[in-house]
């Protein structure tokens, strides 16, 4: 895993994590959002300690995505510490947990955020912190990046022609960083009706990626109106229906992670 040259670089609240995982996308609502989350709560499921960080302040879907009791995050006074929300045993913090609207926010203030709210959450030990990345290569990633030991990145896409040019923004971004990307996902990829499997938007950039960037697994994922229920309610998919093919999916991608 690619880690800082100088342990002690990495900040004190992430030194107790083994693998933290970035789960990216290069445009809005591909999916990005509901492969970490059922990536995560799947790790959780086959006896890993995990942590969901939603580094996308501007919109964040965790809140939406999951239906914990206790939906506020709380400071530990004397610390300085933030401590998680807790959902079926996974940690999370989100910027939609700390009890205001959606930021308002310039740039450089929002690294300052979400800093803030990643180093000092009480991760405590965890074998993988996932991290909901914000669409795009900017600032934002790249301050992330720098702050962050990330062991892997995950990459989220739509089948269209037009996603792989993105999916190779987004490779090229951190092979920079030096962080391997293991996996990328296709999202949306077929979808199942009157006894045929249909590819509304076409096959074969998938192929074309793992090809040309030698990125070691390439994973389907169909349009299931399931997976988009299983957002809105806060029941992840993965937690809904752990015997399913989306399951099953998400067990291999979190074997390879
Ligand atoms: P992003 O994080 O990339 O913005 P989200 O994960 O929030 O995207 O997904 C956007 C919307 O699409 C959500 O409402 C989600 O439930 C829905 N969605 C995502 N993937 C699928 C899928 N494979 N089938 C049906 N709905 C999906």
């Amino acid at each position: 895993p690619a880690k800082p040259v100088f342990a002690e670089q990495v900040p004190m609240g992430l030194r107790t994590i083994s693998n933290i995982v970035a789960v990216s996308s290069c445009k809005g609502g591909v999916g990005k959002s509901t492969v970490a989350v059922n990536l995560a709560f799947t790790l959780a499921g086959m006896g890993a300690r995990v942590g969901i960080f939603d580094a996308d302040v501007y919109g964040p879907s965790l809140p939406t995505m999951v239906s914990p009791e206790n939906r506020l995050l709380e400071m530990n006074p004397e610390k300085r510490t933030i401590i998680p929300v807790d959902y079926l045993g996974v940690k999370l913090v989100s910027f939609g947990f700390a009890g205001e609207g959606r930021a308002i926010m310039r740039g450089p203030m929002v690294s300052g955020v979400i800093n803030q709210l990643l180093t000092t959450a009480e991760w405590g030990e965890l074998d993988y912190l996932v991290i909901d990345m914000p669409p795009g290569t900017g600032d934002i990633h790249l301050t992330l990046c720098q702050v962050v030991p990330l062991s892997a990145a995950v990459i989220v896409t739509t089948p269209q022609k037009l996603s792989f040019i993105d999916v190779a923004k987004g490779v090229r971004m951190f092979s920079k960083l030096k962080v391997p990307c293991i996996a990328v996902v296709e999202n949306m990829c077929h979808f199942d009706a009157d006894g045929k499997r249909h590819y509304p938007f076409g096959r074969g950039s998938g192929s074309q990626v793992v090809e040309q960037f030698g990125i070691p697994h390439l994973f389907d994922l169909p349009i299931r109106p399931t997976l988009s229920a299983s957002g809105d309610s806060g029941i992840p998919e993965v937690v809904a229906d752990p015997q399913g093919e989306v399951s099953k999916t998400f067990q291999e991608l979190g074997v390879c992670v």
